[in-house]
């Protein structure tokens, strides 16, 4: 590991690869398990970067692929690297745009066609819907959502971009593949994402070289294989053991293809696979019941849009399940969200008022809603870590889950 980033193992769950942890990065430290907010456009949207402090969060991740669209990821490095922008004192992520190129194109239900759940295909596109993108074995081709200006990354092109950007934990580029893609084509991608790695074990090599004045970054490799175990296993020790010129990976992001049902043990495989001194990093979610699967098989950091969006329409967290704030039944229910909660929406504000928001549609509400949200799924994996420290994980995961799942 390189000046600034470290990462440490302090305690861990009996039997299992569930652990607590450190990581020092540039900007601070993440002590982990630990859940991290979602800054797509680096912005959580409707909440000041203030909020984000107070609700307990400890870093944010926003997305390579948005802000090299807009506002340019130069314009991010002229004002000093993500954090910095956006007045965030704190340690951030950045992903490597390799989902978005792809799920604006090739995959994934907005666009593949998903009428039969058993089938398997390469490319089968859903009626009336446009291919934006095209991979090949050099990198993606893909067309601007915004405005449909054509671009293309690569390993090199994307590392580049996540220098410009600036966050302290970045990750390789890599092909998403979806559950539907034939077992022949995750072979495939998987070897390319093998090979694209490598080459950004390079770029990322000669970068942080070139740009030696700015704090280092640590770079993630990227585990697909999408539900096939032997896939898993050989992607995790391919990029685990995986050295150009004597650089490795920083740490390791687990994405791509996979369900509720099969990604604890997705999850156990590639574990057991990964160096267990480097931290990893479980892309994309945000559900409790999947936390506590993640938490317990071994991940150490989560990231999901999933609280906040669900925050926006008026969903909101309690120990009981969650619950509409914009129905009728809270209209006069003048006492918070939840009574015991320490956020500063349940501190300050009633069910009543935030549901008088929602209904009249004040923007104020996607605030006070958000900032509960949050504080409740970081919170949910803060009291995870206590827990493993103290020994009482599968007591506490018992608890909560009884309670708010009701089994
Ligand atoms: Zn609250």
């Amino acid at each position: 590991m390189s000046a600034g980033f470290s990462f440490q193992v302090d305690s861990k769950i009996q039997d299992r690869l569930g652990r607590t942890g450190e990581i020092q990065t540039p900007h601070g430290v993440i002590q982990t398990p630990a859940f991290i907010p979602v800054g797509t456009k680096a912005t959580l949207k409707s909440v000041l970067a203030e909020s984000i402090k107070d609700f307990g969060a400890q870093a944010v991740l926003a997305n390579a692929y948005h802000l090299y669209l807009q506002p340019g990821s130069d314009v991010i490095d002229e004002a000093g690297g993500v954090a910095k922008f956006m007045n965030w004192d704190g340690p951030t992520f950045t992903d490597s745009g390799g989902f978005q190129v792809l799920s604006l194109g090739v995959g994934f239900k907005k666009v593949i066609a998903m009428d039969e759940k058993t089938f398997q295909a390469d490319d089968v596109i859903a009626d009336k819907k446009e291919r934006l993108a095209h991979v090949d074995d050099d990198g993606v081709t893909f067309k601007s959502h915004l405005d449909g200006s054509l671009h293309r990354f690569t390993p090199e092109v994307s590392m580049q971009v996540q220098h410009q950007i600036g966050a302290d934990i970045i990750f390789a580029f890599d092909e998403c593949t979806t559950l539907h893609n034939t077992r022949k084509y995750q072979e495939k991608a998987l070897e390319r994402t093998r090979l694209w790695a490598k080459r950004c074990l390079s770029e990322h090599d000669r970068l942080t070289k070139e740009r030696s004045n700015k704090p280092y970054q640590a770079l993630f490799g990227v585990l697909q294989g999408a539900q096939y175990e032997d896939l898993r296993r050989k992607a995790a020790q391919d990029l685990g053991s995986m050295s150009e010129d004597g650089v490795s990976f920083d740490g390791f992001g687990i994405g791509g293809a996979l369900d509720k049902q099969t990604l604890g043990e997705i999850l156990r495989w590639v574990n057991e696979e990964l160096p267990e001194n480097k931290p990893r990093h479980f892309l994309g979610i945000g559900e409790p019941d999947d936390l506590f699967v993640g938490v317990e098989n071994g991940a150490d950091t989560f990231d999901c849009v999933a609280p906040s969006r669900q925050a926006r329409t008026g969903s909101v967290f309690t120990k009981d399940g969650r619950l509409n704030i914009s129905n009728a039944p809270h209209k006069r229910e003048f006492k918070p969200i939840e009574d015991d909660c320490t956020c500063y929406t349940c501190q300050n504000y009633t069910r009543a008022y935030i549901c008088h928001l929602f209904r009249s549609k004040e923007m104020l509400a996607s605030t006070l809603a958000t900032i509960h949200n949050q504080h409740f799924i970081v919170g949910l994996v803060d009291q995870m870590r206590k827990r493993i420290k103290t020994g009482e994980f599968f007591e506490y995961k018992k608890e909560f889950m009884g309670r708010y799942y009701g089994k």
